[in-house]
């Protein structure tokens, strides 16, 4: 199953992603924003039952925006469709994949399989993953691990996953049933972006300060979602000249990375509007200021989504031209056509 077979399905779009209005990262509408995924997701009949588990979702709404690279680890271990059932089981104290019926111990073939198909998505530039969730290979948390003679846990993670997390530990991964929860949906969809941006950034010829750019345009976004990380983050940056370049560019991804996957919460989310309306005071008439603080309240009481105050926001940096804040990823941290704001 290769690339341009998803392709086919659900295309990178022709019209590019809304990305930050202002900044430095045009050139991200370019090239794709490849998303790696369990095939079965796309609609492809790959599943032990010769069926697929196609989520409309992710090939009719986010297909416009991503091209898939598509991965069922178990038809490309050669097992074929349809195939006899398998899940994970304790056996003498370590986790086995089991096909129960056979008897057929997978583990060690499945693993190798892993660590070889992991390597080989190193070279797809990769800004995302979407696993099935549940599954005994792709499901990243809480699958069923069976353990004769006591109760069955959820508590296993699919031996591929496994490999996958490890591989790339800081590349936005999530289970297709956690798409269904709007605040987790958008974290997940932001963090894609935010990678994306990133590795546009290393692949460039960057310097520190490409950086401090990079930096300056995320930092509400980065308050938003952890206020200590984001001076945390401020440091290592100030300090950048004093590190190794990759030393720099390994710390920085990974606390960058870290720091967007705590779901930003309502209250962080109020703090930033404030921050952004504080901005915006001396330059807004006593009626706008009301508008804009009865919208954040509204926000604050759960009256209104995020959309609502952001919109009024973006009005008036618009209308004002207010640099700073036109140039910060969190007025567009994804395309608006996705929604997502309306529904946190
Ligand atoms: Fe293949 Fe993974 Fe889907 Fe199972 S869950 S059918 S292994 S892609």
């Amino acid at each position: 199953m290769g690339r341009s077979q998803a392709t086919n399905r659900s295309s990178a779009r022709s019209n590019s992603p809304k990305l930050p209005a202002e900044g430095n990262f045009e050139r991200l509408s370019e090239s794709s924003i490849r998303i790696g995924i369990s095939a079965c997701l796309l609609g492809c009949k790959v599943r032990y039952d010769g069926d697929h588990k196609e989520d409309r979702f992710i090939t009719h709404t986010l297909g416009t925006y991503f091209e898939w690279i598509p991965v069922c680890p178990e038809v490309e271990l050669g097992l074929g469709t349809p195939r006899e059932t398998m899940h994970l089981e304790m056996i003498r104290g370590t986790r086995r994949l089991i096909m129960p019926e056979s008897g057929r111990d997978l583990t060690e073939e499945m693993h190798n399989f892993s660590e070889r198909r992991v390597d080989g998505l190193g070279t797809e530039e990769l800004s995302g993953y979407i696993l099935k969730s549940s599954s005994p290979s792709c499901g990243m948390e809480g699958v069923r691990v069976h353990n004769p003679g006591r109760m069955t846990a959820r508590s296993g993670r699919g031996i591929f996953a496994e490999a996958l997390l490890a591989r790339f530990p800081n590349l936005p991964v999530i289970e297709e049933d956690r798409l269904c929860d709007p605040r987790t949906r958008d974290n997940w969809i932001e963090r894609v972006f935010a990678f994306r941006r990133l590795r546009m950034l290393w692949s460039s010829r960057w310097k520190l300060r490409s950086l401090i750019e990079f930096h300056t345009a995320h930092k509400l976004t980065l308050l938003a979602h952890a206020p200590r990380a984001y001076r945390s983050l401020g440091q290592l940056v100030a300090c950048g000249a004093e590190l190794p370049k990759q030393a720099l560019r390994t710390s920085y991804e990974e606390e960058f990375m870290q720091t967007l996957s705590i779901v930003a919460a309502r209250g962080r989310h109020v703090n930033v509007l404030q921050h952004m309306a504080g901005y915006l005071r001396n330059q807004l008439d006593g009626a706008a200021r009301i508008e804009l603080q009865e919208g954040i309240e509204e926000y604050r009481k759960g009256f209104v989504p995020l959309i609502v105050p952001l919109t009024l926001l973006k009005h008036h940096v618009r209308r004002l031209n207010v640099a700073y804040l036109a140039g910060q990823v969190y007025l567009n941290p994804h395309p608006v056509e996705l929604a997502l704001r309306n529904c946190i």
